[in-house]
């Protein structure tokens, strides 16, 4: 048995272990936990929610998780626009089989809606498409009404 690691890492594994199967969405700016809980889970997913946890890389940061459902693909990049420094574990029996940083796309569609009420997106059916202006804040530009936007301000769709 190996013994001696330090107290932070050990709570660290404990959390990921509270989870049998499912992803683990860490390192969430704190402020912006329940948008990534809101974003992720469906009305029936089990969700473990932890706000203003102590980080060393981040400060304050939020922990969602997420059982028997396993976070890739396009509900990842959305993550990207509100949480962009965020880490996702997949854990398969209480095991981390693997830890991705959020990808990066250079353009979000039918994530998030336009903060312009007059931006045609918000009068017709159409999706909602925005490019990458800046990473860090992220800062994006609607291609329909071609305003910018921080994007921790959009709301989701
Ligand atoms: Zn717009």
């Amino acid at each position: 048995m190996a013994s001696d690691a330090p107290t932070a890492s050990v709570s660290r594994v404990r959390q990921v272990e509270a989870l049998a199967n499912g992803t683990v969405i860490d390192h969430i700016p704190s402020e912006m936990t329940l948008k990534v809980a809101h974003l992720l889970a469906d009305a029936s997913d089990q969700v473990f929610i932890g706000m203003n946890l102590r980080s060393t890389r981040i400060g304050r940061k939020g922990v969602v998780k997420i059982s028997n459902r396993e976070i890739v693909g396009k509900a990842a990049s959305s993550l990207a626009l509100i949480a962009p420094s965020a880490t996702i574990c997949i854990i398969r029996d209480y095991a981390v089989v693997a830890k991705h940083q959020i990808p990066a796309p250079a353009v979000f569609e039918d994530v998030a809606r336009c903060a312009n009420p007059n931006c045609v997106t918000n009068h017709e059916r159409c999706g909602t498409r925005f490019s990458v202006v800046s990473p860090n804040p992220l800062t994006v530009r609607c291609q329909y009404c071609e305003r910018t936007f921080d994007a921790a301000d959009l709301s989701l769709l």
